[in-house]
């Protein structure tokens, strides 16, 4: 589908503010487990996505947006948990790692996509910047995946 202006900022400002929500609750999580070198890369990620909803609600400015539904955005837990067995599995440096590694990527794609399908040349511009970003996020947690090993 091609998103509309107000459509796409909509979705990228509910993305960046989830991804904010999430990072800085993983982070909180890795410091009450005294994982202070994770808590600290989660909360360099934190500080990224309220930079980014930042600049997003700048560009929004009077526009108006659409509601969405919130399967649009929310960020997804690995299938092979249930919600039992998900917080100790989050627990897991590294697997709280993969999770945000796999929701940014998620993220990039999004915007991939829409950049694809854009008619709006500003959406299609932003979107590309935004992929870019996420791109960015994704490659940064592979990078502390392959330093911080599955327990
Ligand atoms: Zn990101």
């Amino acid at each position: 589908m091609s998103y509309s202006l107000p459509e796409f900022l909509a979705h990228a400002l509910a993305m960046e503010e989830e991804a904010a929500e999430r990072n800085l609750e993983l982070a909180d999580m890795m410091e009450a487990h005294n994982n202070l070198e994770v808590a600290g890369i989660f909360r360099d990620m934190h500080r990224f996505s309220t930079m980014h909803r930042d600049s997003i609600r700048e560009r929004i400015g009077k526009i108006e947006l659409p509601q969405l539904k919130s399967w649009q955005y929310r960020w997804v837990a690995p299938t092979e948990i249930g919600d039992e067995d998900g917080f100790d599995y989050m627990m897991r440096p590294h697997n709280a790692l993969k999770y945000a590694r796999d929701n940014e990527e998620r993220a990039m794609l999004f915007y991939q996509a829409v950049a694809e399908q854009a008619d709006d040349p500003e959406v299609k511009r932003l979107a590309i910047e935004f992929a870019e970003e996420e791109k960015e996020h994704t490659e940064a947690l592979d990078g502390w995946l392959e330093r911080v090993p599955p327990s």
